[in-house]
C-alpha cells in the first residue's frame, strides 16, 4: 500500500484534515524511486511483501501503526459546517467485546453530549449518531437465537464498552456473506445522512468492514465503483478511502483503517495461528461437565478452572474456532499441560519457544451464580478468541488463565 499515493489523491485530505499516521510507522521502510518527485513510503509488512513475496516477521501485523480516529476524524464529527455526522460502530458478532470500537464510541457519545447541551446555539441536525453494525451474523447459531435479544443484548454490551451516555440511532444485525440486513441498513444510513452528510465506518481489523462496505456498494447499485480488497489478512485498509456515490451525489461515505486491539489475542499472533483462531463458519457449542478441581483449556491460550462449587457440577459450553483443540483434566496438572504441550498438541501457539512470546500467563477471578442448567447464566468472553458459557444452579469460584493484555470480561450470556 502506498501511503504517499493516497496522501497525494487528495481522497484523504476530502476526509480528514490531517493523517496523524503512516509517516510515523515504527517498522516504516522509506523507499525512493528514481524520480525525485515520486517518493514512495510503504509500511515494513508491504516491504516484505513486495520483496520476499511474503510477511517476513511473524509479528508484522502487530506493529502496524494504529489508526488514530480519534485524533484524525474527531474534530470533523464537531464541525459547525451543518454537516450531518454518522459513524458506524462495526462489532463482530463472533467477538463482540473484543471487537467493539469502545474509543471511537466514546469519543462520539461525547461529542454527542455537547451538541445537546449547545442546541440553543446549534442546529439538532448536527449532533452526530452512531449506529452499531454486528457484523458476521451468520457465525451465531443463528435459529436458536431471538433477533430481539441479540439486538438488546448487542445495544447492552454496546453501553457496557462505550459508557451510558451512548445513544445509538440504531442496531444492525448484518452478514454481509450472507446479504442478511444490508439493504436496510443502506435505507438507515442514507436516511442519517440527508443529502450531504459524512458517514464513517470504523472498526478493528478482521471485523468484516471491507465485505460490507462492498455489499453496501453492491446494494447501492454503484457500478465499476471502487471496491475496497477484502483481506485474506486482517488490516490490509490503510488509508481513509472515499467511497464515491454510495450515498448519493453529495454525501460521503468513508472507510477507515481497521483499528489495532491489542487486548484481542488475535492482535499477538501470526498469519498460521490465526487460521486456527479465526471461526469462519456457524459456530458449534462444545459441552463438558466439570467439577471442582478440574481445568478445560482452549489450545495453548486459555484456561478455565473451576475452584470451588456450592454444587456438584457445572456445564461450560464452549464457543470457538472448531480448529483449535479443547483438554478438559485435572487443574493439578496444569502446568504440566503447559510445560509440556503448548505449542505442541495445544495449538495455537504453533511451537514451544512461541508460548513465552504470548505474554506472561496470568489469572483472573469469577464468581459466578445461576439457576439453571439448561440456560447459561454467564459467559466469561476472551477478547480475539470466543467465550465460555457457563451454566449451573448454585454458585462458582472460576479461574480463567490467560496472556496478560488480553481483554477477559464477564457478562450476560448470548447463547
Ligand atoms: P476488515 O479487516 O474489517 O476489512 O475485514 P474483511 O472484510 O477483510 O473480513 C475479514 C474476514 O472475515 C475475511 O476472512 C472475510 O471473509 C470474513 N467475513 C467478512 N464478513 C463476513 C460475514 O458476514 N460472515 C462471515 N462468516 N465471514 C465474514
Amino acid at each position: 500500500t502506498r501511503i504517499s499515493a493516497s496522501l497525494k489523491s487528495g481522497h484523504l485530505r476530502e476526509g480528514l484534515d490531517a493523517s496523524p499516521r503512516g509517516d510515523e510507522a515504527p517498522a516504516a521502510a522509506a523507499e525512493e524511486d528514481k524520480g525525485e518527485s515520486n517518493k514512495v513510503l510503504v509500511c515494513a509488512r508491504c516491504h516484505s511483501l513486495r520483496h520476499y513475496g511474503r510477511v517476513k516477521r511473524p509479528d508484522a501485523e502487530r506493529l502496524l501503526p494504529d489508526f488514530d480516529f480519534v485524533a484524525a476524524v474527531g474534530p470533523r464529527l464537531a464541525s459547525p459546517s451543518g454537516a450531518r455526522s454518522v459513524v458506524l460502530l462495526l462489532a463482530d458478532a463472533s467477538d463482540f467485546d473484543g471487537s467493539f470500537p469502545r474509543a471511537v464510541a466514546r469519543l462520539v457519545a461525547a461529542a454527542g453530549e455537547a451538541h445537546r447541551k449547545d442546541w440553543k446555539h446549534g442546529a439538532p441536525a448536527n449532533i452526530p449518531r452512531a449506529v452499531l453494525v454486528v457484523t458476521k451474523l451468520d457465525l451465531l447459531p443463528t435459529p436458536s437465537l431471538s433477533p430481539d435479544d441479540v439486538h438488546a443484548w448487542a445495544q447492552s454490551r454496546a453501553r457496557a464498552g462505550a459508557g451510558a451516555n451512548l445513544r445509538l440511532a440504531g442496531v444492525h444485525l448484518v452478514s454481509a456473506a450472507r446479504g442478511w440486513g444490508v439493504r436496510d441498513l443502506l435505507d438507515h444510513v442514507r436516511e442519517l445522512a440527508g443529502v450531504r452528510g459524512n458517514v464513517w465506518a470504523v472498526g478493528a481489523r478482521n471485523v468484516g468492514k471491507s465485505t460490507l462496505l462492498n455489499a453496501i456498494a453492491r446494494c447501492s447499485g454503484v457500478a465499476g465503483g471502487p471496491t475496497l480488497t477484502e483481506a485474506p489478512v486482517p488490516g490490509t485498509t490503510l488509508d481513509v478511502i472515499k467511497m464515491d456515490s454510495v450515498l448519493g451525489a453529495q454525501a460521503k461515505l468513508f472507510d477507515t483503517p481497521g483499528l489495532l486491539h491489542g487486548h484481542q489475542l488475535t492482535s499477538r499472533l501470526t498469519r498460521e495461528e490465526l487460521k486456527l483462531v479465526q471461526v469462519s463458519k456457524e459456530m458449534r457449542p462444545r459441552t463438558y461437565r466439570v467439577k471442582t478441581g478440574q481445568s478445560i483449556h482452549i489450545g495453548g491460550l486459555v484456561r478455565l478452572d473451576i475452584e470451588e462449587l456450592t454444587v456438584g457440577s457445572i456445564y461450560i459450553t464452549v464457543w470457538a474456532s472448531p480448529l483449535i483443540p479443547l483438554h478438559m483434566g485435572k487443574t493439578e496438572n496444569a502446568d504440566t499441560m503447559m510445560k509440556e504441550h503448548f505449542g505442541l498438541q495445544l495449538q495455537p501457539p504453533i511451537g514451544q519457544e512461541r508460548v513465552k512470546e504470548l505474554g506472561k500467563w496470568v489469572r483472573k477471578q469469577f464468581k459466578v451464580s445461576g439457576n439453571s442448567w439448561d440456560a447459561n447464566s454467564m459467559d466469561i468472553a476472551i477478547a480475539g478468541l470466543g467465550w465460555y458459557g457457563i451454566g449451573l444452579k448454585g454458585e462458582a469460584m472460576l479461574g480463567l488463565w490467560t496472556y496478560d493484555g488480553v481483554d477477559v470480561i464477564s457478562r450476560s450470556s448470548l447463547v
